[in-house]
């Protein structure tokens, strides 16, 4: 069977955790690992340092799913998610999405980033942001649960 999806970009604080913890937020392990199963190259694009980004996988038991993470670099600058997730593409081998790679984030900045990279701009209710102000910052669906991104795949 195919993959379902070309890649997935991942926010990391607010779409794969709880936000400002390093929990994870709920379904979010189950979706990741069934993800990685089906054979879909994942990455993760987030403002948090690199290094604490692998260790939040790690700690979530998903590092070894997850093939690219990009965060701020150690130098401390913030280059932006637009970059950030432009990187996260690079870790992947990506240089142009294939169309219908969806970009989950719990922020308007991740939506417009990922429409920056032609990404599909998928929101998470379960962040920091309301639901409108995804759908108006371009959010083409907002997920309740994990498992709706399942609806947007061939699968
Ligand atoms: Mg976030």
């Amino acid at each position: 069977m195919a993959p379902p999806f070309p890649a997935v970009v991942l926010d990391l604080d607010g779409t794969l955790t709880v936000p400002g913890t390093t929990r994870a937020a709920p379904g979010v392990v189950a979706l990741v690992e069934a993800l990685h199963a089906r054979g879909v190259p994942l990455a993760v694009a987030t403002s948090a340092s690199t290094p604490v980004a692998r260790r939040v996988l790690d700690e979530l038991g998903l590092l070894g799913c997850v093939d690219s993470v990009a965060g701020r670099g150690l130098d401390g600058v913030d280059a932006g998610k637009t970059a950030v997730v432009g990187e996260a593409l690079l870790g992947l081998g990506i240089a142009a999405a294939e169309p219908g790679t969806p970009m989950l984030g719990d922020s308007p900045v991740d939506l417009a980033a990922a429409r920056a990279h032609d990404l599909v701009p998928v929101g998470v209710a379960w962040g920091g942001s309301r639901p409108d102000a995804l759908r108006a910052a371009g959010a083409r669906v907002v997920l309740e649960h994990p498992d709706e991104l399942w609806a947007l795949g061939a699968c």
